[in-house]
């Protein structure tokens, strides 16, 4: 249902991102996957998509906490009908001992480069007549945890851009929605899970259930499958209406 469309997905050789270029990339999308490396099992990655999707998938390697790099990552794909902007990272510390250097690296990655991305996908959905924006944010661009100021601030703000992209779109065949995943177990949240061990003293399964699942009433993670299946639906005809506005994927999170 998506052949013909590219799909450029940021931070996508793990994680969120991966699982979602796979499932484009089943509904028939050419992908363009990204990271910051540039390492053989980065573009293997891409190679193992295409043969077993039968799409062109390419890796391109892009540093997303440099503005050039990231407007330069669309600028070489070359065309963008869906531009997924996931690429995001967390880093967990009080206020007065964050240090700026991670505020800034967060700010950078997890929203100022999906502004970078978005600005020069635009004229080329205009060109195709046909775009879709889909910003990863999470249940923390709704709501906020404590220790976690840069992610917070970023995915909220990201929520904005979203709202901004579609009102500058509205009257084109092009819209913008962000998703907001509560969580979903990927090598971000894993590598949470020894800091909130230690935080807490508990052991890795009950850290799990009463601290990470705590606020998420399914007691069950989101998979990076069904985040796929949320992308191709906002990719699809009955979602052309739907701009602007959030969808959370969240075990009910934002309901308690
Ligand atoms: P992940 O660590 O598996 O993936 C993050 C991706 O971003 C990786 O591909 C990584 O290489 C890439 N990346 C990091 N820094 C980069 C940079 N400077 N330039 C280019 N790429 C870079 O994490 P994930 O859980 O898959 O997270 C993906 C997105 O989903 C993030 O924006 C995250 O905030 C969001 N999210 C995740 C969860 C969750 O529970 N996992 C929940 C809500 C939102």
């Amino acid at each position: 249902q998506l052949k013909g469309k590219t799909a450029i997905i940021t931070g996508s050789n793990s994680g969120i991102g991966l699982g979602v270029a796979r499932e484009l990339a089943r509904a028939g999308a050419d992908v363009v996957l990204n990271s910051f490396t540039d390492r053989d099992e980065d573009h293997a990655l891409a190679q193992e998509i295409a043969d077993a999707h039968g799409v062109k998938a390419r890796y391109i390697a892009a540093d997303l906490s440099d503005s050039d790099a990231a407007r330069a990552l669309v600028e070489t794909a070359g065309r963008c009908d869906i531009l997924i902007n996931n690429a995001g990272v967390q880093h967990v510390a009080p206020i007065e001992r964050f240090p700026t250097a991670k505020w800034d690296a967060i700010i950078a990655i997890n929203l100022s480069s999906a502004f970078h991305t978005t600005a020069v996908a635009l004229p080329m959905m205009r060109e195709a007549g046909w775009g879709r924006v889909i910003n990863i944010a999470s249940a923390h661009g709704l709501t906020a945890s404590p220790f976690k100021s840069a992610y917070v601030a970023a995915k909220h703000g990201i929520v904005g851009l979203t709202k901004v992209t579609a009102l500058e779109t509205a009257r084109e065949p092009i819209t913008a929605n962000a998703i907001c995943p509560a969580y979903v177990l990927t090598p971000l949240v894993e590598s949470q899970i020894p800091d909130q061990m230690k935080t807490h003293g508990m052991d890795r399964d009950t850290v799990i259930r009463e601290v990470m699942l705590e606020r998420q009433p399914s007691k069950e993670f989101a998979t990076t499958e069904q985040l796929g299946g949320t992308a191709i639906f906002l990719c699809s005809d009955a979602a052309t209406q739907i701009t602007g506005t959030t969808i959370s994927v969240d075990g009910g999170w934002t309901a308690l």
